[in-house]
């Protein structure tokens, strides 16, 4: 037998994300001011009293291990959100506390596919949602969802992409990478959809805190029975909480599909970190005024960096109502030309704009859309500020 490697391993795709955070990295280490706007968390510090909780269960041992699935009492406070916030009744036995939002993600899919399984993703998707279902032996199936329509799949393209295969829909509102929300109505007509085709939705919630005020965030668990068996919903405390370095996430579904992964945690991970499990408690159980802050904070990047990239030639983009980031479309700037050569391609169009103007931004190829950037907007405002300005003089040099 040869040395050779895992085929499923090799076939992961490394991020495109990484040569351009390298590159900024590079640049800020020489002492040149680099505006960075490819953050995926917060800029927040998590909230004091979720800190102190951590300390306090250093200092009284809570350092042990505890069931690999979660604690009885986090499990319950993550009932009484769901209930809460959600309007969706689970039980603890329903519930199963991971170690972050991806691992979840990776849970349901180990619970729910055999090979070849297919799992229909609306395109744009965040990058991680393909890896992870070839990972756990399933067939990725992408559905395009352009800007005219909102960048969100309709019922009727869901029922188009759906075969004898088809196990699962990945529903994310709001959106990363674009920030876009499903209305009620709109996920009525999906949930009719899954129902009729006898398959499981993923939703992925995780952004469900930042929101906007243009839509409010619906959990489609909560529409009505029938499309609540079908569900596991995703959440964790990243994204909300200014959490991301804690690791925690968790999932609401039916008891057979909790109980799958549960087993599956315990052989993989075990349980998650006590501590964080404690800290995780008191962020969803403690005030909640932290959240607020951040959210109102966010709404004013948003207002601020829409209207910017609004006015800036040879793109577009759509205004976001929640997440923290703005996906434009650069389509007309790639056909144009900078000093001379045609941009041709977001690597191209990434590099001289970290290069020349000192701006890094995510290009969006691993995101299914290989004419669009993404932005986000988890810097000060001040960073925006200047980082647009770097943009809007790019643009103004294409011809
Ligand atoms: C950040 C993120 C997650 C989860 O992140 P974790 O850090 O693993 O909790 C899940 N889905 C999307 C779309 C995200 O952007």
């Amino acid at each position: 037998m040869a040395l050779t490697l895992s085929e499923k391993a090799k076939a992961v795709k490394p991020s495109s994300t990484l040569a351009i955070t390298a590159m900024a990295k590079e640049l800020a280490s020489k002492g040149i001011d680099v505006v960075g706007f490819g953050a995926g968390e917060p800029d927040y510090n998590t909230p004091d009293n979720i800190c102190e909780a951590a300390v306090k269960a250093i200092h009284t041992g809570f350092t042990k291990y505890t069931p690999a699935d979660g604690t009885l009492e986090l499990k319950k406070a993550v009932c009484d959100k769901f209930l809460r916030d959600n309007n969706i009744k689970y039980e603890p036995s329903q519930i199963i506390i991971s170690n972050g939002g991806k691992h979840s993600l990776s849970n349901i899919f180990s619970a729910i596919l055999n090979p070849m399984d297919e799992v229909i993703i609306p395109s744009p998707y965040w990058l991680s949602y393909p890896e992870i279902v070839r990972l756990n032996d399933g067939v990725p199936v992408f559905v395009r969802a352009g800007r005219e329509q909102g960048y969100k799949v309709t019922a009727d393209q869901l029922r188009n992409a759906c075969t004898s295969r088809t196990k699962a829909v990945i529903i994310n509102s709001p959106n990363n990478p674009t920030g876009m929300m499903y209305t009620k109505a709109e996920l009525e007509a999906i949930a009719e959809v899954v129902i009729e085709k006898d398959i499981y939705v993923v939703s992925d919630e995780i952004y469900e805190n930042l929101v906007y005020g243009d839509i409010a965030h619906v959990s489609i668990a909560s529409l009505n029975e029938e499309i609540y068996k079908r569900t596991i919903t995703c959440n964790g405390l990243s994204k909300s909480y200014s959490m991301t370095g804690w690791r925690i996430g968790y999932t609401g579904s039916s008891r057979e599909i909790a109980k799958l992964m549960g087993s599956v945690q315990s052989h993989q991970t075990s349980n998650p970190n006590s501590i964080a499990q404690k800290a995780a408690y008191e962020a969803l159980t403690g005030p909640q005024d932290a959240v607020y802050t951040m959210k109102e904070e966010f709404k004013r990047r948003r207002d601020y960096i829409y209207d910017r990239v609004s006015g800036m030639k040879h793109v577009c983009a759509v205004k976001p109502q929640g997440a923290f980031y703005l996906f434009i479309d650069v389509g007309k700037a790639l056909e144009m030309s900078y000093k001379g050569n045609k941009v041709e391609n977001l690597a191209t169009l990434a590099r001289q704009l970290i290069e020349d103007f000192n701006v890094a931004v995510v290009p969006c190829d691993d995101f299914g859309f290989p004419d669009h950037i993404r932005l986000s907007y988890a810097i000060s405002l001040q960073q925006i500020e200047k980082g647009m300005d770097r943009i809007e003089a790019y643009l103004e040099t294409l011809v």
